[in-house]
């Protein structure tokens, strides 16, 4: 199974993916974590790219074309071998981001990166998509309070990050698979609702 866990800067994915990966590993399942971008060596080196606050020239469309690299490799050379290992794989985003950020964020077209994520993935999809869904004031200050070195996304005007969370709330109003948990409340809370989730939703 393939769970995905998606939102916008300082929602906690990775602390919850943390905590996730724990429970299930107590229980006895197969779990492996990974990310996107960089969830590869190579996607590493797309990562730095995309991020580095230095790169500051970087075209709508070339940083969409970076994600979806990003992605095929991803897919190739970690997501479908573990899958065919039968292992659960928690994912810090996917394709939904690049509809978020590129799509809703940026303003391109939705339609060419649903085409572009169907390349990218060779039609590979979450089988549950969790999105952690907290403020983007609560959260950019979350992280700002963490000390995280910002990155060239942070440092975007608030009103791209409130674009993001509207493509999120849109695509989870769309789609059953996508189950919005709050992400306001504290971890041991959230993370007890996204237990439950899955526990409900994963039962095959
Ligand atoms: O979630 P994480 O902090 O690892 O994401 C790294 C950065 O990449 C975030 O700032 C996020 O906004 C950005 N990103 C993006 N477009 C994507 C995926 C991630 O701008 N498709
Ligand atoms: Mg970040």
């Amino acid at each position: 199974k393939l769970i995905v866990f998606e939102g916008v800067e300082g929602c906690g994915k990775t602390s919850q993916i943390q905590l996730c990966q724990e429970w299930l590993k107590s229980l006895g399942v197969s779990v492996v974590v990974t990310r996107e971008p960089g969830g590869t060596p190579l996607g590493l080196d797309l990562r730095r790219l995309l991020l580095e606050v230095e790169n500051k020239k970087i075209a709508n469309t070339t940083e969409l074309l970076l994600y979806a690299a990003d992605r095929s490799q991803h897919v190739e050379e970690e997501l479908k071998p573990n899958l065919e290992k039968g292992n659960i794989i928690l994912c810090d985003r996917y394709t939904d981001s690049t509809i978020a950020y590129q799509g809703y964020g940026r303003g391109l077209d939705i339609n060419l990166i649903n085409v572009l994520n169907a390349i990218a993935t060779g039609g590979l999809e979450s089988d549950i998509t969790l999105w952690l869904d907290v403020d983007i004031e609560v959260g950019l200050s979350r992280k700002r309070a963490a000390d995280d070195i910002a990155d060239r996304i942070e440092l975007e005007a608030i009103a791209f990050h409130r674009r993001v969370q509207e493509g999120y709330s849109q695509l989870q109003a769309s789609q059953d698979k996508i189950v919005r948990i709050d992400a306001s409340l504290n971890p041991y809370a959230v993370q007890k609702m996204i237990q439950t989730t899955l526990s409900d939703r994963l039962k095959s």
